[in-house]
């Protein structure tokens, strides 16, 4: 058995090629390690040897030769493989360990330069580590001192499992790739404003790359992020979904900002879930106002009046076009962009005057609503991610469970169905008050319950909007009665909520003592 060692950073490696040693593993290796090794007694064979080419190019150029990638690359079980092995000299070798040109902490130093840079691109190393981890079958590819001891001890007891092989195999196409992305990241966020810099120039370097990696493509730079003092920019997945934000095209008006994008994302997530003809306003990435009707202009009226004061400087989306009528309404508010699946030519002549509104038309996916969205949710913390499935879950009316003795009418149902779908894009804790297709109350982001609904009620009452008889959405249980009294107080005549808490009978038992119907989801929609 025979095994390549070439590796930079030398933790652990001395140790390895020891117990290899031991085991009667042969041992190549390339200039400094192999410095390492013979400094210490192992016998070691240089790759120079093997190859009967010396290390050349400042090692740019060392382990780049049939000779190593025949022996790490042949197919065993393959004849054709090991008969041209046989015919060219090459041996075949069967445990790879490598670690690369430490790019990424030479690129976190300060004072960095561009050549410092380009030198610490390892290019033999990930070559080698490509072609054994393909052959992972035949081949252990170790780049990572932490898995030295396991392949020592599987080998002491016999063999490499093929388990372990494939595992290696995985972590090691794992290392090349964050180890392209960090150079790919650094390369591309050289700002080349002022020309290519000096090689021994420190470069200066864009708050966010230029060039897209290989996931995200850049589409501009933004003025600053959510606050003046941050920096910001805007970029689409590789392959955005049909009928998502950043497949839009902005008609008119100033710079996206990045509120605005964030907000418009909001409205058209929000817009685009309902059939009918729907209008949603948002600010501060929370709906305050969200309303269906026979057109977009009697959408938009009714979705206005849930919440005019917030509404002033909101953000505003169709999904349907934006017609001269709708637009003759909504031209008479202050509005920061507004998006629809397209404008027909009054609307833009309507809006032509106010130049500086942003007018987005995206388009509908072909194949409905539900092609568009996002499978995953992304969430940055501190030095890390959380990764979720999206909350994609639509109700149907088969879902649903009327828990009380009072059952809702037709027309409360589809007041409660309208709640809850709306009540999904309002920030937990979220309350929505809704009557005949329109939010008569929103409640958003409080921390208790109780308040979302005191709040959402308050707002009613500024809007000067009844909620006698209105449908009320929590998107999460009540834990106790007192939240349902609040609603009810304010005028509900049927709640829609997940339902599930230890108390639910509790709550279930003030509804049929206050008489409204009350029906359970099953399922819950926080959003934070
Ligand atoms: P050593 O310290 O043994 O001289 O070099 C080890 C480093 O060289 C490892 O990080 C390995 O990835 C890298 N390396 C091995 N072969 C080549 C090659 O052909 N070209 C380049 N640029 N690096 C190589």
């Amino acid at each position: 058995m025979k095994a390549l060692l070439s590796v930079s950073d030398k933790t652990g490696v001395l140790e390895l090629a020891r117990e290899l040693n031991a085991l009667g593993v042969q041992l190549i290796s390339t200039g400094g390690t192999a410095k390492l090794l013979a400094d210490n007694g192992l016998p070691v064979t240089e790759v120079a040897e093997v190859t009967g080419f010396p290390e050349m190019l400042d090692g740019r150029v060392k382990t780049l030769h049939p000779m190593v990638h025949g022996g790490l690359l042949a197919r065993r079980d393959f004849p054709e493989h090991m008969a041209a092995l046989q015919q060219h000299g090459i041996g075949t070798i069967d445990i790879l360990v490598v670690n690369l040109y430490p790019f990424e902490s030479t690129v976190a130093k300060p004072g960095c330069t561009l050549a410092d840079a380009i030198e610490n691109i390892d290019i033999g190393g990930p070559a080698m580590v490509r072609s054994a981890a393909k052959n992972w079958k035949d081949v252990a590819v170790l780049t990572d001192a932490d898995q030295y001891a396991e392949v020592v001890a599987e080998l002491k007891a016999g063999a490499i499992s093929s388990q372990t092989r494939f595992k290696l195999s995985v972590a090691a196409f794992n290392r090349i790739s964050q180890y392209d992305a960090a150079i790919s990241n650094y390369l591309s966020s050289v700002d080349l404003s002022a020309g290519v810099p000096d090689d021994e120039a420190q470069p200066q370097r864009l708050a966010f790359p230029g060039q897209s990696n290989a996931n995200y493509v850049k589409l501009q730079d933004l003025r600053y992020g959510e606050n003046p003092h941050q920096s910001a920019a805007y970029y689409r997945d590789a392959n955005p979904l049909p009928g998502s934000l950043v497949t839009g095209v902005q008609l008119q008006g100033k710079e996206l900002s990045y509120n605005n994008i964030a907000d418009a994302d909001a409205a058209w997530e929000c817009v685009k879930s309902f059939d009918v003809p729907a209008c949603v306003i948002v600010k501060h990435a929370n709906p305050c106002g969200v309303a269906v009707g026979q057109d977009s202009h009697e959408a938009y009226s009714k979705a206005f009046q849930t919440d005019p004061t917030s509404a002033f400087g909101g953000i505003i989306a169709f999904n349907r076009p934006l017609d001269g009528k709708a637009a003759q309404e909504v031209v008479k508010q202050f509005v920061e962009v507004l998006i629809a699946t397209d404008f027909t030519p009054e609307a833009l002549a309507i809006f032509k005057p106010k130049a500086n509104v942003r007018l987005m038309k995206i388009e509908l996916p072909a194949g409905g609503a539900e092609q568009g969205r996002n499978a995953v949710d992304i969430k940055r913390i501190g030095s890390g991610l959380l990764l979720q499935s999206a909350d994609n879950h639509d109700m149907t009316l088969a879902d649903l469970k009327v828990v009380t003795v009072k059952q809702p009418t037709p027309q409360q149902m589809e007041d409660l169905l309208f709640a809850w779908k709306v009540a999904k894009y309002v920030k937990s804790n979220a309350i929505v008050f809704c009557k005949d297709g329109m939010t008569m109350g929103v409640g958003a982001g409080q921390m208790s319950r109780l308040d979302s609904a005191r709040i959402a009620s308050i707002k009613a009452e500024h809007a000067k909007l009844t909620l006698q008889g209105t449908a009320v959405a929590s998107d999460a249980f009540f834990p106790f009665r007192d939240g349902l009294d609040v609603v009810v107080d304010a005028g509900a005549s049927c709640v829609i909520q997940p339902g599930g808490s230890m108390r639910d009978q509790e709550v279930i038992d003030a509804a049929n003592e206050r008489g409204v119907a009350m029906v359970f989801t099953g399922v819950r929609h926080f959003r934070h």
